[in-house]
């Protein structure tokens, strides 16, 4: 992680000490990096220069509205999956006009909503959603702007669950039968064709994928040319992988020349839609020891974070690097990383090497994407707080959920 540094064998992100943190705001808490934030978005911004082009953050990485406010100030557009990320980018200020609309699954309430602020284009999965979509724009007097997501049958070599390029997964349309589409929703009232666009999966950390998947979907853009159909942008998707553990992610110059050498001379568009890799490693969870269990066979260190607060390494098997905020120096134990709730995967980190006690404090590394999003009340656990910092000022971003208001909108039946 960037910006993550020791002063005195104290952890600090930017200029924040981690212990002075947890004394305010309490455990667990997300703590975000807003250098690290700028830093990832502008990496992009460079990759992408010279190029027309529109980087929209996935929003369901971490939709903060602090977080999203701040990339719709860097300029950034936005990926979404649902109604609820459509509300929350147009209170943080983001532009509907630089909203693309993602999901195999839109609901006439979120398209309508959609159609009403004026997005820029909706990316559709079936033929039932586009005849949906038609319907509803003829019905409300508007145009709807619309890409095909096309499933190019690539292997991104990812981890299965978030595999979404090849036939067997649900996503996006098969790339043979997109022409056939383009030109039934060229005829259709209330639809406008403008684009296409591929996602074949997340934490890519081979190039190899990204570039052979473009190739079939530039392929298809010069097909449906010769069809009469000429589209303004190309959407390569999400899904840089970035480093947990010892990854090397894809470089982002190499990444440059595929973009440069594939679209010199094309007048498209480019959209990419990156999350992951512009939150991941601006954010950590910060977690304090609450038991040492020290068994026969294994040592289990239990903190106050769990499964409900960062679900990735149950879900995913995922890694994330832990790291005590006090370095006392000493070579530690082997333990398992465990939360409190009543789950065997509840586990945050297995075979570690940690020195702590009852008390001490632990950052959990990487966990600014698809951690605080994926979040639960799983166990009747408050929601964890989340702070921005900007270099030695501190900005809470979400309260600590109450007790009281894990139980708003129930009622008893007697
Ligand atoms: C999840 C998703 C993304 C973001 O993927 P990352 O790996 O976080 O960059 C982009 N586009 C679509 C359609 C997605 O579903």
């Amino acid at each position: 992680m960037n910006h993550l540094h020791r002063i005195d064998g104290r952890l600090f992100l930017e200029e924040v000490s981690l212990e002075d943190l947890a004394r305010e705001y309490g455990t667990p808490l997300y703590v975000y990096s807003q250098a690290a934030l700028t830093e990832s978005f502008q990496s992009y911004e460079r990759a992408l220069a010279g190029l027309p082009h529109l980087i929209c953050y996935a929003v369901k990485a971490n939709g903060n509205l602090a977080i999203l406010q701040h990339f719709a100030r860097l300029g950034a557009g936005f990926d979404i999956v649902s109604g609820g990320e459509l509300a929350r980018v147009i209170k943080a200020g983001g532009q509907a006009s630089k909203i693309v609309f993602s999901g195999v699954g839109k609901t006439e309430p979120e398209m309508r909503a959609a159609l009403d602020v004026g997005i820029r284009c909706f990316n559709v999965e079936s033929e039932s959603e586009l005849a949906r979509l038609s319907r509803l724009a003829k019905e409300m007097g508007k145009i709807a702007p619309v890409s095909f997501r096309v499933n190019p049958d690539v292997d991104p070599k990812t981890h299965p669950y978030i595999s979404t390029g090849l036939k067997q997964n649900k996503f996006g349309i098969p790339i043979d039968q997109a022409p056939k589409l383009y030109l039934q929703a060229a005829d259709l009232p209330g639809i406008e064709v403008v684009g296409v666009d591929c996602h074949i999966g997340s934490q890519l950390i081979d190039l190899a994928p990204i570039a052979d998947a473009l190739d079939r979907v530039l392929n298809l853009v010069d097909a449906l040319k010769s069809l009469g159909i000429e589209l303004r942008h190309i959407d390569i998707g999400g899904g840089i992988g970035i480093r947990y553990r010892d990854e090397t992610p894809p470089d982002m110059a190499a990444y440059r020349d595929i973009l440069i050498s594939r679209f010199k001379g094309r007048s498209q568009e480019i959209i990419v839609e990156p999350g992951r890799s512009l939150v991941g490693n601006a954010g950590l969870l910060l977690t304090r020891v609450e038991y040492v269990k020290s068994g026969d066979s294994k040592n289990f260190v239990v903190v106050d974070a769990a499964m409900n607060d960062l679900m990735r390494p149950a879900l995913y098997d995922a890694f994330h690097d832990i790291v005590p905020v006090l370095d006392s120096g000493d070579l530690g134990m082997t333990c398992d990383v465990v939360g409190p709730v009543c789950e065997t995967g509840d586990f945050i980190g297995l075979e570690r090497s940690l020195a702590v006690k009852e008390g001490s404090l632990l950052a959990v590394l990487s966990a600014g994407a698809y951690g605080m999003s994926m979040s639960s009340n799983y166990n009747s656990r408050p929601r964890a707080a989340e702070v921005l910092l900007n270099k030695n000022e501190i900005r809470l971003i979400r309260e600590r959920e109450s007790i009281e208001g894990l139980m708003a909108g129930e009622w008893l039946v007697y």
